[in-house]
């Protein structure tokens, strides 16, 4: 089975991408949901975040208090990097134990920190959805109602778009309409299926 990581910064375009594999029938396993599905409540990775943290990142409905976490990680990298030791396995097994299930010829990982956590080099290819930073601030002023400056300090903070495209294999540029980002899918459809007839394993 092929494995094609799709990355891309905030409001590249990733979920739209996702959404036009997944007409066409190929499974996307998300990051973000299995982030939240391997914090459920009974689940190992809650005790142990638990554990670093105390009851105080526990709501009172012992789900986790999201909102207290980021309050915590914001401040203290420390505890950042110790959330994210806990977090980051779990998620990547769970994925790749998601991805393993699948009969397609191909699957996608939505993986937002592909590059930046080294996985990139765990999947057969690298999908990254690029813009110019400018129609990417538009797009995420008008999706998450933030200001031109909230949008700029949330990009400067994630990888250069330089260093993402280094790490492309495939490129798919989100400048037009949807209807021309599903045509630049479906090519990518028919070369990924290519490619998996080629990719016994
Ligand atoms: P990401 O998942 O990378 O953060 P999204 O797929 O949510 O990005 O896209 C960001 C915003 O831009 C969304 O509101 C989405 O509807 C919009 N968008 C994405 N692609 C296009 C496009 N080709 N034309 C117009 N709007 C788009």
């Amino acid at each position: 089975m092929l494995i094609i990581g799709l990355t891309g910064g905030i409001g590249s375009g990733k979920s739209a991408v996702a959404r036009c594999f997944s007409e066409l029938g190929i499974p996307v396993i998300d990051a973000d949901s299995v982030a939240r599905e391997v914090v459920e409540p009974g689940l190992p990775a809650l005790k142990e975040i638990e554990k670093r943290f105390g009851t105080q990142i526990l709501a009172t409905d012992g789900r986790l208090d999201r909102k207290q976490l980021r309050k915590i990680i914001f401040s203290d990298p420390q505890a950042k990097a110790d959330l994210e030791a806990i977090l980051h396995p779990m998620i990547r097994t769970r994925m790749w134990e998601l991805a393993n299930r699948q009969t397609t010829p191909y699957v996608i990982l939505e993986i937002p920190l592909l590059v930046e956590t080294g996985q990139n080099t765990s999947v057969d290819r690298v999908l990254v959805v690029d813009v110019p930073q400018q129609l990417q601030i538009e797009r995420v002023c008008a999706r998450d109602g933030m200001s031109p400056q909230e949008a700029a300090t949330v990009i400067a903070a994630q990888i250069s778009r330089q260093r993402r495209l280094d790490a492309a294999d495939d490129i798919i540029e989100n400048t037009g309409t949807f209807s021309e980002l599903q045509t630049q899918v479906e090519h990518l459809h028919r070369k990924y299926l290519e490619l998996a007839s080629h990719n016994p394993a």
